[in-house]
């Protein structure tokens, strides 16, 4: 949702966000303003150095100074006016290159707390939204960026400021020596003028902040817009549901909460007044500046009439009060827009500051050779954040040493909620789940984690090398990892790839990449997780995006593929699963049933017989 950007906070909030960019910035990169405050330096001085160059002429002429003498100062000058440029340009290209740095660090901060945080907490509500807000207030991509070029564009005016009041300084001197009460009065009138007109630009201001789109009330606006601008930025959208939008004609739906919006009548007028206040805002600010420009070159032309001041002077003297006066109505507005920027980093600091709030335990995994691990779920309560319903409830189970357990059980029943809690990726809500007697959460995490191989449903395969995936690592043992996708059916495939294991699957990383199938792409997972060689292998419908001959194949190399480890098997199809010895049932969160298949088939009153009978036509 857009949030209200009017809302009031105080200035020391302001202050404290605006030190905590910047401890930021400084974290990444201690160096970058030092590096383009150079260039801010060095682009004043060129610039005042020019303002003299044409004093001096101008003043020279009127002195009849020699053609020679002036184009020989002129020609030097012009020179180190070059040189400064020159040295000006290369460090801020230099200072670019450090800010483009400092942009993807910081972007990347916020993936890689992502990725290291609590699996249960990047699913929570509170991160969602958090995420959510991190999209909006990164302006979709420009991220830390934005503060960093208002920064430097307040250094600069800093610097220009600074510099314009060292020259007009002597001349304001001398001219508030010729009249002072003619000065006086001219200063309290451009002063009050400013005032009033400021007023009225800040009116103007107000107004506009009412009416932009992002300063709105959610209310004032129709919701969708909101979405429409999801759509818009969320490319990632239009490429996942492009087929179906196809299919099934989708367009006009889509265009009603995108495009339409942008032309209601409401959202229309609230942009014409808003451009309305931001003409006049503008109008109003530059009838200020005018003000006081006009006061001043009335009393400097006085002076220089009146003999005390040159034309050079006033030539400088003008340059630096225009250089002033945009500095200073600049870095009003610069400031503004800062504090704006630093309460959009709120949202980044808070998840990257999140604690995890799984108990991390310590105490390190027994590394057993024969794999003496044994896993009980003692009557576990689990639901999902911000879930009402028990995932899974009162639920018991006993996984004993080498046993191949195979789990069926509809839709929704909790199997693969089963799966997540014991690699503890969440932690029970009652209850406790056990490894070899001891809860599992005062392990070390890192440790626990080590004993399981899982092959998810929605498995993630990256855009590295085929050997890469397999051993999750840079490097592996090559024939070792032929061997796993021999055994997960992927060697007839593998001879005929040109690169081998060094294939990079998908071509996002690399563009001599190869689109493997779904179905290839599952062989890969299943190839990983015999790789890893740990005593819990879990599938979870492994064999969903297989054609028969190949989950086939799997079920006969099951055995060989998981040897003396303990297995746990998921899947919908109760077919593939006789060949496990025991089967649990599954029914909303409970084990209802459990036997080999032949006692659950004897029980004609059972889910068992139920989920098999209504599948039997196929086995047929
Ligand atoms: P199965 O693997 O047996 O199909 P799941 O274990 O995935 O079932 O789901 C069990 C229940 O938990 C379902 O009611 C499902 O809607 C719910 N559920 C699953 N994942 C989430 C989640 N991330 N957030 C909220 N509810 C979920």
């Amino acid at each position: 949702m857009m949030e209200k950007l009017t809302e009031k906070i105080s200035l020391r909030q302001h202050i404290k966000n605006i030190k905590n960019l910047y401890k930021i910035i400084n974290e990444i990169d201690k160096n970058y303003f030092k590096i383009s405050m150079i260039t801010h330096i060095a682009n004043v001085a060129a610039a005042y150095i020019a303002l003299w160059l044409s004093s001096y002429v101008l003043d020279g002429l009127a002195q009849k100074k020699g053609a020679r003498e002036l184009s020989e100062v002129t020609v030097i000058t012009l020179a180190i006016i070059f040189l400064i440029r020159f040295v000006a340009s290369t460090v801020w290209n230099y200072a670019e290159a450090r800010r483009d740095r400092i942009y993807n660090i910081y972007s990347s901060n916020i993936e890689m707390k992502i990725l290291d945080m609590d699996y249960s907490e990047i699913d929570s509500p509170k991160v969602k939204g958090l995420r959510d807000k991190i999209d909006k207030d990164t302006n979709w991509g420009w991220g830390i960026n934005t503060p960093v070029f208002i920064t430097n564009s307040i250094l600069f005016d800093i610097v220009n400021i600074f510099a314009s009041i060292v020259l007009a300084y002597p001349i304001v001197k001398i001219v508030s020596h010729t009249g002072r009460y003619s000065v006086l009065f001219s200063f309290v009138m451009i002063i009050l003028i400013a005032i009033v007109t400021d007023k009225l630009r800040l009116h103007y201001n107000k107004m506009l902040k009412e009416y932009q789109f992002f300063e709105v009330d959610e209310k004032d606006r129709e919701e969708m817009v909101n979405f429409a601008y999801d759509f818009i930025y969320g490319r990632e959208y239009t490429y996942a549901n492009t087929k179906d939008i196809k299919i099934y004609n989708g367009y006009d739906l889509l265009k009603r909460y995108t495009i339409e919006p942008f032309f209601s009548k409401k959202h229309r007028e609230l942009d014409n007044k808003g451009v309305f206040s931001m003409g006049m805002e503008a109008a109003m600010g530059d009838f200020t500046m005018g003000v006081v420009e006009a006061g001043a070159y009335l009393v400097v032309i006085l002076a220089a009439l009146s003999g005390k001041i040159s034309a050079g002077n006033v030539v400088v003297f003008v340059g630096s009060l225009q250089k002033l006066l945009t500095g200073v109505t600049h870095i009003c507005t610069a400031l503004v827009a800062l504090a704006f920027e630093a309460k959009k980093q709120i949202s980044t600091l808070e998840l990257i500051g999140l604690k995890d709030e799984m108990y991390k335990g310590k105490l390190p995994v027994e590394k057993r050779s024969d794999n003496e691990y044994k896993i009980e779920f003692k009557n576990v309560y689990f639901k999902y954040p911000g879930s009402d319903e028990y995932a899974l409830k009162n639920f018991s189970m006993e996984l004993n040493i080498g046993e191949k357990l195979a789990i069926v059980g509809m839709n929704g029943s909790g199997k693969t909620t089963m799966i997540k809690l014991l690699c503890r990726l969440y932690d029970v809500e009652k209850g406790e789940i056990l490894l070899n007697g001891v809860d599992i959460r005062k392990f070390d995490q890192r440790e626990y984690r080590r004993l399981f191989s899982v092959v998810f449903q929605d498995f993630n395969i990256l855009p590295f090398t085929l050997k890469q995936n397999v051993a999750a690592d840079m490097e592996g043992d090559n024939e070792k990892i032929e061997d796993c996708l021999e055994k997960a059916g992927l060697k007839t495939r593998l001879d005929k790839l040109d690169n081998g294991l060094d294939t990079y699957i998908g071509k996002s990383y690399d563009e001599s990449g190869v689109e493997f199938s779904g179905g290839e792409m599952q062989k890969i997972a299943i190839a990983r997780a015999i790789y890893k060689e740990a005593p819990f292998v879990l599938l979870d419908e492994p064999t969903a995006a297989l054609d028969p001959i190949a989950e086939y194949e799997i079920y006969s190399n099951f055995d060989r593929m998981v040897k003396d480890k303990t297995a746990i098997y998921i899947s919908h199809r109760l077919s593939s699963c006789r060949f496990c010895k025991n089967i649990a049932v599954f029914d909303e969160g409970e084990i209802v049933q459990f036997g080999t298949h032949e006692e659950l088939l004897n029980d004609t009153d059972g889910k068992y017989y139920e989920l098999w009978n209504a599948q039997a036509q196929y086995y047929i």
